[in-house]
């Protein structure tokens, strides 16, 4: 039988900061792997990516590692989810375990190349110390939701606009530089230092079988103690957010603004693919937003709405005309406008934008306003009624009074 995974883990947040000897004295010499070895154990380990696709490390390595060129190696450190601080927290207190990940990786590549990409939010200090000691380049970039997607931020190394490009040329196949190019978010590559340390059988004690490791998560909203913890994978949510102290908890947004709400009376589930996919929602890069009790969830969706039509690249029809749409009937559900068609016409938006950009913003998007049709159901039949439930709330009533 399977034994629960407790809550809390501290792999990756004792770090020494940018003192690279205390570093050393905390985790041990960085080992140099020959690729068969690394691949290996990265493999073995079964760990996932933890910016927010989730897919097998090892199968990325093994895609650069196939190409025609030296490769490049690329640390994202661009965290442009309003609501994740994981990147900014792991990078202020254990910058040289992430510098030691790209640096294993470079070395069994025999990479032309290792850049560390970091975005506005992340603090100079001890990651620009820390990398100055390092065979690496720290490269700073412009910000915003879609920059640290990884086509985007191909494109900001090679000196271009941060936007998404076309989906049909894989990085792996031509990145920077038209190099075969690895990119991997900064806690993937903190956990494969730690992996190629100690190996795939010690990662695997932590977490659940099929899905191993811990995880960093950043918790907000209505909770009395924000801020970044480290949990195993497969914690309930329940224990996962017992640190911050949650405060009259009605829903959780489980995965940021392209994730999906998860009620209040659900908080037992684990935080896994099997049971998080009835809400739609998935771990992703580790966010849980805590909305309470007195907050109107649909005034907060239609603000999280507003951002992403903000944030599109403007590039497809989908962004350019579809998300401002499902933002302003949002809006109008919010305020109290009771027009019964409200929802269809949202839910018929979400399917309509789902599948049809150059990249996942707008089925992200979707996701989201699909999910708060779904989980406040309650909330919505309220405004259309010209009431909110919410103890906060003014709009839908004042507009209906
Ligand atoms: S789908 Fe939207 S965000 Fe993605 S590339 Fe097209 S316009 Fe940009």
């Amino acid at each position: 039988m399977t034994t629960a995974p407790s809550a809390l883990a501290r792999r990756l947040l004792d770090g020494a900061g940018a003192d690279h000897e205390a570093h050393v004295a905390r985790y041990g010499a960085l080992p140099g792997l020959r690729l068969d070895d690394l691949l290996a154990a990265v493999a073995d380990s079964g760990l996932t990516g933890r910016g927010g696709g989730g897919f097998p490390a090892a199968t990325k390595v093994r895609a650069v590692a196939q190409g025609a060129r030296r490769p490049v190696v690329v640390g994202n450190g661009i965290e442009g989810e309003p609501l994740s601080s994981k990147d900014a927290v792991l990078l202020n207190r254990n910058p040289h375990l992430v510098l030691d990940g790209l640096e294993v990786l470079a070395r069994a590549l025999h990479a032309k190349r290792a850049i560390l990409a970091v975005g506005p939010e992340i603090e100079p200090g001890p990651v620009t110390d820390a990398a100055r000691r390092r065979p690496v380049h720290l490269v700073a970039l412009a910000g915003g939701f879609v920059a640290g997607q990884e086509t985007a931020l191909v494109n900001g190394l090679n000196g271009q606009a941060p936007l998404p490009r076309d989906p049909f040329t894989r990085v792996t196949e031509s990145g920077v530089d038209d190099r075969p190019t690895l990119v991997l978010n900064v806690e993937t590559l903190a956990q494969i230092a730690l992996v190629a340390r100690y190996g795939a059988t010690w990662f695997r004690s932590a977490g659940l079988p099929d899905d191993p490791g811990t995880s960093l998560f950043t918790i907000s909203g209505s909770v009395s103690r924000p801020g970044v913890i480290e949990a195993e994978r497969g914690a309930r949510l329940s224990d996962a957010l017992a640190p911050a102290r949650p405060v009259r908890p009605a829903a959780v947004l489980v995965g940021g603004y392209h994730g999906a709400w998860v009620p209040a009376s659900d908080l037992g589930a684990r935080l896994t693919r099997a049971e998080l996919a009835p809400y739609s929602a998935s771990v992703g890069t580790g966010i849980l937003h805590v909305l309470d009790t007195e907050t109107c969830p649909l005034d907060l969706s239609a603000d999280v709405m507003d951002y992403l039509a903000r944030q599109s690249a403007r590039q497809c029809g989908p962004c350019l005309n579809g998300l401002p749409r499902m933002a302003s009937d949002l809006h109008r559900l919010a305020v109290g406008v009771r027009d019964p068609d409200l929802p269809n016409e949202l839910e018929r938006m979400a399917a309509l934008v789902t599948g049809r950009g150059a990249c996942a913003h707008p089925d992200g998007s979707a996701r989201f306003v699909a999910s708060t049709l779904r989980v406040f159901r309650g909330h919505v039949a309220a405004h259309l009624e010209g009431r909110c439930p919410s103890a906060r709330s003014t709009r839908a009533r004042s507009v209906a009074s």
